[in-house]
């Protein structure tokens, strides 16, 4: 979509206010009587197989050797046409709002899931000319969400600017074939701690995200040994959470686990 496009989607909701994808009710993107129909899994298989069910998505013990991602907590099915078109309208419709429903819904299914708490949130980032594009990073808005609703009255610290995407690939989505799609991510992303604040400021004089010094951490690997939660909108093939957890993991990281809100069908 080009900018034209983009003011011509941008002036058509403000004429025409918005509405439910679903039941067309006025004012929300998602109503909640909508949102609470949407099924969430119940049940997970190991990320790399997508054979044994492990609890909460976790690799399972043929695969963890080939893995640096310890799992992958797919929230809903992207069958559900509720959920792949509510991330439609986040994406290309910039439906920026819908990170609220969507956000819940991965509350929600982390909360089922029994999986340990995150030490830091970190979402998978987009290249700096997509991010343009869009005007914000999805995952960015749903690791926020997250960051201040996983666990009442406490928040997780989560590190935006911490992944960086150095090269502009294609999306994954548009690939077609599962060793491209690879290839097309094989590393993208880097750890960059330039923008982050490790000065020991009051809360709140950081921007989100960068907050380092919150937590009393240091500079100096500051990822050893933490519990990394990664947070992407779909995964499909999973090459890019797995380039992810690569690079944490090469930075101390103990732990990365990753979610999603739903995983396209992926045909190897
Ligand atoms: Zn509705
Ligand atoms: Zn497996």
């Amino acid at each position: 979509m080009n900018s034209f496009q983009k003011i011509k989607v941008f002036t058509l909701d403000t004429l025409f206010p918005i509405h439910c994808i679903s039941c067309n009710y006025e004012g929300l993107w998602l109503c909640e009587e909508c949102l609470e129909k949407i099924p969430l899994k119940q049940e997970w298989t190991c990320p790399i197989c997508e054979k044994n069910i492990t609890p909460g998505g976790r690799v399972c013990f043929h695969c963890r050797k080939k893995s640096f991602l310890d799992g992958l907590l797919v929230a809903a099915s992207y069958k559900e046409n509720l959920i792949s078109s509510a991330v439609h309208y986040l994406k290309y419709r910039f439906a920026k709002d819908l990170y609220i429903p969507l956000g819940k819904i991965l509350t929600k299914a982390l909360n089922n899931s029994g999986l340990p708490l995150p030490e830091i949130i970190v979402p998978v980032p987009l290249h700096k000319r997509r991010l343009r594009w869009r005007g914000f990073n999805q995952s960015e808005l749903l690791a926020e969400y997250l960051g201040e609703n996983l666990t009442p009255g406490f928040s997780i610290p989560i590190f935006n600017n911490l992944l960086i995407r150095k090269k502009y690939t294609q999306p994954q989505m548009k690939i077609k074939n599962y060793f491209r799609r690879k290839k097309n991510i094989e590393n993208a992303f880097m750890i960059d701690t330039s923008s982050m604040s490790f000065s020991p400021l009051i809360r709140g004089d950081a921007p989100k995200g960068q907050r380092g010094q919150e937590y009393g951490m240091k500079k100096e690997n500051f990822l050893k040994n933490k519990k990394i939660l990664l947070i992407d909108d779909i995964a499909t093939t999973g090459s890019t959470l797995f380039e992810c957890a690569k690079v944490l993991k090469s930075a101390g990281a103990a732990e990365v686990f990753a979610s999603v809100i739903a995983r396209q069908e992926n045909k190897k």
